[in-house]
């Protein structure tokens, strides 16, 4: 068989959370929590179940559940969008941003990613037949570089994906950066992709600026986001999609021939449970004190911080200890320290390297203590 995706091999994620496995160590390399979703949450999607709420759901999704988050978007961002035609329930983000790429995208059109990016993103482009042309994010800080944003546009741009919060980076959009690219996007037809999946992580008083809260981007944008990382459901792969009509209904065209549909109980489930604001409006609280326990704790080790502005992320530097390259630093993190990270050079194309991994701190406060522990010893 010819491959599709010649370069591609299994994920990192699945790689390092096999070898974490093995080796008994602390997982802290996958993003995913080591705790349950609520129990009103389990409960919820359970009583769907049991009322005989089993079957298709529409299409785009169960009404009762595109209600709730078009009412969400707008009172957190101040956009309306229309809940019949404008929001469409995905299983996950990633199958939200596949189906948004082939939506859009047609051979020989270019798509700027920021890198470091997600890992998915650069295989979904090519799918389509797409160019991917990376564009670096500000080295240590990972901000957007609107100028060399500006500078990689071309008559071919179809797409550009951004995403705020950041995985890996853990930085946070602010305002001013999002109206520069809305001003830098005005005299194109550049499509938006913009993935917030992290969009209640955001700490020290940050707002989340979501591309749906600028006007001029939610009119050229693909809004995605994920209860999995919302709820610490990660294996529920629940997500979805805001955009205007025209994208939604292109959107749908793609999405009906690729799921169909997304499982029917757990959105009745969802549906109920957004009726209550508090989980995620207390989300980024709850995980800011898991960032400090953590960052606090790497004090006592050789490992150096970067910033952590918003998802569930922590990069730290490991050059003051370490001339080893990054994948096989974490290797050797894993079988001989018993911690599990993530490689940077994941999130780059081939051969990018800076002595940085990055650990996922949306574990118990003892799991993160026991890495801490182990992490000393280094
Ligand atoms: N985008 C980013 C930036 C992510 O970190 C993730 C999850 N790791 C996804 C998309 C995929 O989310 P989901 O699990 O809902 O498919
Ligand atoms: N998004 C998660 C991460 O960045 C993992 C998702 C996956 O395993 N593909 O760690």
């Amino acid at each position: 068989l010819r491959s599709r995706l010649p370069q591609v091999g299994t994920t990192v994620f699945t790689v390092m959370s096999a070898l974490a496995q093995q080796h008994d160590a602390v997982n802290l390399g996958q993003g995913f929590p080591d705790f349950d979703g609520d129990v009103r949450l389990i409960d919820a999607v359970n009583d769907a179940m049991r009322a005989g709420l089993n079957q298709y759901p529409p299409m785009a999704g169960v009404p009762a559940l595109r209600a709730a988050i078009a009412a969400k978007v707008e009172a957190l961002y101040g956009h309306r969008y229309d809940a019949d035609t404008e929001v469409t329930v995905t299983a996950g983000a990633t199958q939200a941003i596949l189906t948004a790429v082939l939506c859009c995208v047609h051979p020989g059109d270019e798509v700027i990613v920021l890198e470091p990016c997600y890992d998915s993103y650069g295989p979904n482009i090519e799918l389509a037949g797409g160019t991917v042309v990376r564009v670096p994010l500000t080295p240590g800080s990972f901000r957007p570089d609107l100028a060399r944003i500006a500078a990689a546009i071309t008559p071919r741009t179809r797409l550009l994906i951004i995403n705020t919060p950041h995985n890996p980076g853990a930085s946070v959009w602010t305002r001013q950066e999002m109206q520069q690219l809305a001003e830098l996007l005005r005299p194109t037809d550049v499509l938006l992709l913009s993935d917030e999946v992290y969009e209640h992580m955001v700490y020290d008083g940050r707002p989340h600026v979501s591309a749906a809260s600028v006007p001029e981007l939610a009119a050229r944008a693909f809004i995605v986001s994920s209860f999995g990382k919302t709820y610490h459901v990660t294996g529920w792969k629940v997500g979805y999609v805001a955009a205007p009509a025209p994208l939604s209904a292109e959107f749908r065209k793609v999405h009906q021939f690729n799921v169909f549909t997304v499982n029917t109980p757990m959105q009745h489930g969802l549906a109920r449970y957004m009726a209550d604001p508090a989980p995620y409006l207390e989300l980024g609280a709850f995980y800011q004190r898991k960032r400090d326990l953590f960052r606090q704790g790497l004090q006592a080790t050789r490992l150096s911080p970067l910033p952590s502005e918003g998802s569930y992320f922590q990069c730290v530097d490991y050059s003051a200890l370490s001339d080893l390259p990054e994948a096989e630093f974490c290797r050797f993190l894993t079988a001989e320290i018993g911690v599990a990270a993530i490689p940077l050079s994941a999130f780059y194309a081939e051969g990018f390297e800076q002595r940085v991994v990055r650990f996922c701190f949306a574990k118990k406060d003892e799991t993160l203590q026991l890495a801490l522990q182990r992490l000393a010893r280094l």
